[in-house]
């Protein structure tokens, strides 16, 4: 695929990656069940020695907000080492491919829906038929 890497803060990365450490930086808190909370800078995490070396997953260097969704970002909610993967539904995590699925999901059931009715009115229409029969007409 040919991706180009680039050294940013001594840390090599995809090209793209410094523009989405730029990007984390304005993203200040994280919304959970309609309240917001402030992220954890790196370093903040209260871990000895954290922050001295950029970031291992994500890049970014001490007093930084994390690229969202690395393994080292403590979720501000209830403290587990990985925000998004905790129990937590932080809206800012979630996966933009859940979403998508939802619209179509319930379009096949409207089609499903209308078949049944069409079903049920074929039967009406062939027990009038039968009661129409009976009475002889
Ligand atoms: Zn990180
Ligand atoms: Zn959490």
């Amino acid at each position: 695929m040919g991706r180009k890497f680039v050294v940013h803060n001594g840390v090599k990365m995809t090209e793209d990656w410094p523009e989405k450490i730029q990007a984390a930086q304005l993203l200040t808190h994280y919304t959970i069940t309609g309240q917001k909370y402030p992220r954890i800078r790196f370093g903040d995490e209260g871990h000895q020695g954290w922050g001295q070396k950029p970031c291992l997953d994500c890049g970014v260097l001490k007093g930084q907000f994390h690229v969202p969704d690395c393994e080292y970002e403590k979720c501000p909610a209830c403290g587990e080492s990985r925000a998004g993967n905790c129990r937590c539904d932080i809206e800012e995590l979630r996966d933009p491919g859940e979403v998508p699925v939802l619209p179509s999901g319930s379009a096949k059931r409207r089609k499903r829906d209308l078949l049944g009715w069409i079903f049920v009115v074929v039967c009406f229409l062939l027990l009038l038929r039968a009661i129409l029969m009976l009475f002889g007409i």
